[in-house]
C-alpha cells in the first residue's frame, strides 16, 4: 500500500499524583507525550511515551518531534525499518545514538506500527508473530513512599493479589537508607503476605554495587524470589556475568538499553535470564523484535518494561514473551482511565490481548485534554 505521511503532531500532558520513589529516583508528576502520524489515505496512528510510574521530562519532546517531522513527511509509514535507518542510524552523528530523542523516535515509530496494523486490518501482536492471545501479568509496585511501613507494604501486596488478581508481584529494593537488612525484612514481609504460590520479583533500579548485589542475591533466594531486576549499573556487563553465574535467582534487566548492540553485548556476557526491553525506550517494535529473537536463540525470555498497553503487542507477539509488567491505578490514579479499552487482569492473573487493529489501545483524549501543557 502506497501511504504517505502528511503531518505529525506532538502533545504533552502533565498532572499531579502521589509521590513515590524506587530507592534512587523520586517520581512526582504524571506525564504523557503523545504523537499522532497522519497519512494521505486517512489512516492515522498514535504512539506515546509515559503511562508508567516514572517521571520523565516530556516537556522536551516536541522539539525532538520538530526535528524528525521533516524527515518523515512524504515517507511511507509502513516502511518502519527504513524509517529506523533514516531517523536513527543516519542521525547518530547529529543527535547521538540514544537518549530522550530516541524515546521520542520510539513514539513516532509506534504510531507508524499502529498505522501498519490498521492498514493490514490486523492487531499488531499478530504482525509480530501472534504467539499468544493471553499473557500473564505481574503488578509493578512495592515502591518506597513517605510513611510506608511494613504493614502498608503488606496491605498493598495483599490488595494486588486478592483484589487485582495478580499471581505475580514486584517490589523495589536498594534504597540506601533502608539497607540490605531493611530490604530483606521488606522481602520477608511481602513473601509472608502473598503466600508461597505467588511469583515475587525484586527491582533495584541499578542501585547496587557488585558486592551488595551478590549479598542480596544470596539472601533473597530463601524467599523464593523469581527474579532480581537491574541489580547493577547497566554497562557493568562483567558484573552482570559474574552475578548471573553466581545467583540462583534469575537476573532480569534491559529497560534502560536503547540499542540492539547493548542487548547483544549483555547476552554475549551471559549476564541475564529475562530481558525487560521497552518499545518506548529502544526505538520501536522492530528493534524490540530483533532483541526478542536474539534472546530466543540464547534461551532468554522477554518481559517488557513500561506502559503495558504499548508492550502487550510485543510480549504476546514473540515466541519467548513471558510476563507483562502492569502498573495498577494505585501507582497513578489517572492511568486507570487513560487508555481505552481499560486493561485489567482476569481472575487467573492473565490479560487478554485486544483484537482491534494496530496497537489495540487508544488514549482517552476527553480525559487527557484537561491536563494538556504543550
Ligand atoms: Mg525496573
Amino acid at each position: 500500500m502506497n501511504l504517505n505521511i502528511t503531518h505529525v503532531t506532538s502533545e504533552v500532558f502533565e498532572w499531579d499524583r502521589p509521590t513515590i520513589w524506587n530507592g534512587s529516583h523520586f517520581y512526582d508528576k504524571g506525564r504523557l507525550h503523545k504523537v499522532t502520524v497522519y497519512t494521505d489515505q486517512g489512516l492515522v496512528g498514535s504512539g506515546w511515551n509515559g503511562g508508567t510510574a516514572s517521571t520523565r521530562p516530556f516537556g522536551l519532546m516536541p522539539r525532538f518531534v520538530d526535528y524528525y517531522r521533516p524527515l518523515m513527511i512524504g515517507k511511507n509509514p509502513l516502511d518502519t525499518r527504513r524509517l529506523l535507518i533514516d531517523l536513527w542510524e543516519r542521525q547518530i552523528k547529529i543527535l547521538g545514538p540514544a537518549g530522550l530523542h530516541t524515546q521520542a523516535l520510539a513514539a513516532l515509530l509506534a504510531a507508524c506500527a499502529d498505522i501498519k496494523g490498521k492498514a493490514a486490518d490486523l492487531p499488531l501482536y499478530k504482525m509480530l508473530g501472534g504467539a499468544k492471545e493471553r499473557v500473564r501479568a505481574y503488578i509493578a509496585g512495592g515502591y518506597y513512599a513517605e510513611g510506608k511501613d511494613l504493614s502498608r507494604l503488606k496491605d498493598e501486596m495483599i490488595y494486588n493479589v486478592e483484589e487485582l488478581h495478580a499471581t505475580a508481584v514486584k517490589m523495589k529494593i536498594g534504597d540506601p537508607s533502608t539497607g540490605v537488612s531493611g530490604d530483606m525484612e521488606r522481602i520477608a514481609a511481602v513473601r509472608e503476605a502473598v503466600g508461597p504460590e505467588v511469583l515475587l520479583l525484586t527491582d533495584a533500579n541499578c542501585a547496587c554495587d557488585r558486592e551488595t548485589a551478590m549479598e542480596f542475591a544470596d539472601a533473597m533466594a530463601q524467599y523464593d524470589v523469581y527474579w532480581f531486576e537491574e541489580p547493577l549499573p547497566i554497562y557493568d556487563f562483567d558484573g552482570y556475568r559474574a552475578l548471573a553465574s553466581h545467583s540462583s535467582v534469575k537476573i532480569a534487566t534491559g529497560e534502560n538499553y536503547y540499542v540492539f548492540s547493548d542487548f547483544e553485548n549483555l547476552l554475549d556476557h551471559k549476564g541475564v535470564s529475562v530481558l525487560n526491553v521497552d518499545v518506548a525506550i529502544c526505538p520501536g517494535y522492530d528493534v524490540a523484535e530483533d532483541v526478542a529473537r536474539a534472546a530466543l536463540n540464547r534461551g532468554v525470555s522477554i518481559a517488557p518494561h513500561g506502559c503495558q498497553e504499548l508492550q502487550l503487542p510485543l510480549v504476546a507477539g514473540v515466541a519467548n514473551g513471558e510476563l507483562l509488567e502492569y502498573y495498577p491505578p494505585e501507582v497513578d490514579p489517572l492511568r486507570g482511565e487513560m487508555f481505552q479499552p481499560s486493561l485489567v487482569l482476569a481472575p487467573d492473573g492473565f490479560v487478554d490481548v485486544p483484537s482491534a487493529p494496530g496497537i489495540g489501545f487508544e488514549l482517552n483524549m476527553d480525559l487527557l485534554n484537561r491536563y494538556r501543557v504543550a
